[in-house]
C-alpha cells in the first residue's frame, strides 16, 4: 500500500496529507458501493439529480474561502487563480445541474411499416475518474458533474499531490449527495490501475505516458475511455499584432501558475522581425517575477516538486536564455523564475516536449507557412493561439492548425467549460470533455423499435 504525502510547494516542510493509499482492495470496495448506489441514483429521476447538484454547488460556494486557501497551500496555485478555480467549480456544478432535464434521445419514423423508433441514453453505472494535481477541484468536478447528472455514481482517484483538496471536497459533499454516489479513493498508480480495472467508464487526465497506458487497459476491457493528456502549445505572432497586448497575454500563458497547465504556452513563433515582441515579452515576464502563492498579486508561484523545478532549470540550457533560467533567491519553496530561451536546436526539449513549468521557447519564422508547419510538427495538439489584426489570417490559421482548440488574440490558457474541451494527436484520446459532449460520453445509446400488434 502506497503512503500518500502532499507538501506545501511554497514551504516544503509543511505536510498537508500523510495517509495510506486505499490499495487495490479499497478501490474494489468503493466501486462495489458505487455500483449499488448508482441504481437508485439513476432511477431517482431528473429532479432529484438536479437538486442534488445544485445543493453541491451551494456547499462548495459556502466553503469557497476555505477551499481556495487549501488549493493555495496544497498545490501552490496563486491566490487569484485558486479563487477563480473555486468559482469555476461552482459554475460547472450549476451548469450540469440543468442537464438532467435535457432530452435523452430522439423519436424517428421507421423506414418501412408502422411503429415507433426511438433512442434513449442511459448511464453506465460507475465512472472511474483519474485526475491530475493541477486543477485539484475543477477537474474532478468537471468529470464528476456530467457523470452524476447522467445517473452514474463516480469514484475519483486524485493525484497524490492534491489529495487533501479531493478529500475535503468529498467531505463537503457528504449528505448533499447520496452515500456511495461520490467517493474519493486516495492513492497513486496502484489505485489508479485498480480503478481502470473495475469501473464501467473511465475518464483520465494527466500525462501522456500514463494516459496511453490507461487507454490500453480500458480498451482491452471493452469499457469506454477518454484521456486528456499533455500539451506543447504554440502561439503564432504575426507582424501586425499589437506587441504590448500580445506580450502581456503570452507572459501570463507561459508563467501563470508557474506554467503548470496543459494549456500553457510553450513555444512562441514570431513571424518577421522577432526583436520588438522578444523585448516586450522579456520585460513582461520579468515584471511578473515569482512570489508566494498566498499573495493576491502573485501570478507565478512555485512548482509542484523539487524534481519539477529541476526539470525547468535543466531545460533552460542548450540555447540562449533571454530571461530566467534560475531559481529566484530568497524563496524557500520550489521556485523557478519565468524563463524564455531562443537560438535552440530543433531537437531541444523545449521545441519537442512538454516541460511542465514557467518556460517557453521563442522561435523566429520567416513566414506564416513556416510557423504553421513548425507549430504542428510536435506530437501534441491541444491548443494554439494566433495573434493578428487580420481576419483572413486568423481564419486560415484556425483551419490549418492541428490542435483541438484555437484562440485568436487570446492566450492558450483559459477555457469555457460549456464547450467541448480536448486536443488532437497525443493530447487526447476519445470523446471530448465538458459541455454537452460530456453527457454523451457518460451515457450509452439504446435504440428501441416498437411495432404495434395489430
Ligand atoms: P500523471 O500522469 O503523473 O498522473 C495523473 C493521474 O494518473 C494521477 O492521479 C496518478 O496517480 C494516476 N496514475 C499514475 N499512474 C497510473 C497508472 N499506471 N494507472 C492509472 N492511473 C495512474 O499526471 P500529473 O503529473 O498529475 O499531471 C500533469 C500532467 O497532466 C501534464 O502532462 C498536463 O499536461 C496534464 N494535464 C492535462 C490536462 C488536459 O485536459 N489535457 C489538464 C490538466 C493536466
Amino acid at each position: 500500500m502506497t503512503l500518500i504525502v502532499s507538501h506545501n510547494p511554497a514551504r516544503p516542510a509543511e505536510i498537508l496529507t500523510e495517509i495510506p493509499g486505499a490499495g487495490a482492495f479499497g478501490v474494489a470496495g468503493a466501486v462495489e458501493r458505487a455500483r449499488a448506489a448508482s441504481r437508485p441514483w439513476a432511477r431517482g429521476g431528473a429532479a432529484g439529480r438536479a437538486a442534488a447538484l445544485h445543493a453541491a454547488a451551494a456547499r462548495v460556494e459556502q466553503a469557497g474561502e476555505e477551499l481556495g486557501a487549501l488549493v493555495v497551500r496544497e498545490v501552490g496555485k496563486p491566490f487569484a487563480e485558486a479563487r477563480g478555480e473555486v468559482a469555476r467549480t461552482v459554475a460547472i456544478l450549476r451548469y450540469y445541474a440543468q442537464q438532467p432535464y435535457d432530452p435523452v434521445g430522439s423519436v424517428h419514423e421507421p423506414a418501412a411499416g408502422a411503429g415507433l423508433l426511438f433512442t434513449r441514453r442511459a448511464p453506465y453505472g460507475v465512472a472511474g475518474l483519474i485526475t491530475p494535481w493541477n486543477f485539484p477541484l475543477a477537474i474532478p468536478v468537471w468529470k464528476a458533474a456530467p457523470a452524476l447528472a447522467a445517473g452514474n455514481a463516480v469514484v475519483v482517484k486524485p493525484a497524490p499531490p492534491a489529495t487533501a483538496c479531493a478529500l475535503r471536497l468529498a467531505e463537503l459533499l457528504e449528505g448533499v449527495l447520496p452515500d456511495g454516489v461520490f467517493t474519493v479513493v486516495p492513492g497513486g498508480a496502484e489505485e489508479g490501475a485498480a480503478l481502470v480495472d473495475s469501473a464501467d467508464v473511465v475518464s483520465f487526465t494527466g500525462s501522456t505516458a500514463v494516459g496511453r497506458a490507461v487507454v490500453q487497459v480500458a480498451t482491452v476491457r471493452g469499457v469506454p475511455v477518454q484521456a486528456e493528456m499533455g500539451g506543447q502549445n504554440a502561439a503564432i505572432v504575426l507582424p501586425d499584432a499589437d506587441v504590448a497586448a500580445t506580450a502581456a497575454q503570452l507572459a501570463g500563458a507561459i508563467a501563470g501558475f508557474a506554467g503548470q497547465k496543459c494549456t500553457a504556452t510553450k513555444r512562441v513563433f514570431v513571424v518577421g522581425d522577432p526583436a520588438p515582441l522578444r523585448d516586450a515579452l522579456v520585460a513582461a515576464l520579468e515584471a511578473l517575477g515569482t512570489g508566494d502563492p498566498g499573495d493576491p498579486a502573485t501570478v507565478c508561484g512555485p512548482l509542484i516538486s523539487a524534481a519539477a523545478r529541476d526539470a525547468v532549470l535543466s531545460a533552460a540550457s542548450g540555447g540562449r536564455v533571454l530571461t530566467g533560467g534560475a531559481a529566484p533567491a530568497g524563496l524557500d519553496g520550489w521556485y523557478a523564475a519565468p524563463t524564455l530561451a531562443d537560438a535552440l536546436p530543433d531537437d531541444h526539449v523545449l521545441a519537442t516536449d512538454e516541460v511542465f513549468g514557467p518556460i517557453a521557447a521563442l522561435i523566429p519564422a520567416p513566414d506564416l507557412d513556416t510557423a504553421l508547419a513548425r507549430a504542428d510538427s510536435v506530437a501534441h495538439g491541444l491548443v494554439s493561439s494566433v495573434h493578428t489584426a487580420d481576419l483572413d489570417t486568423a481564419l486560415r490559421c484556425a483551419d490549418r492548425l492541428a490542435t483541438g482548440m484555437v484562440k485568436v488574440n487570446a492566450p492558450t490558457t483559459g477555457v469555457d467549460f460549456h464547450l467541448p474541451f480536448g486536443g488532437d494527436k497525443a493530447s487526447s484520446h476519445g470523446p471530448r470533455e465538458q459541455g454537452k459532449a460530456a453527457m454523451d460520453f457518460y451515457t450509452r445509446t439504446r435504440t428501441v423499435t416498437m411495432v404495434p400488434t395489430a
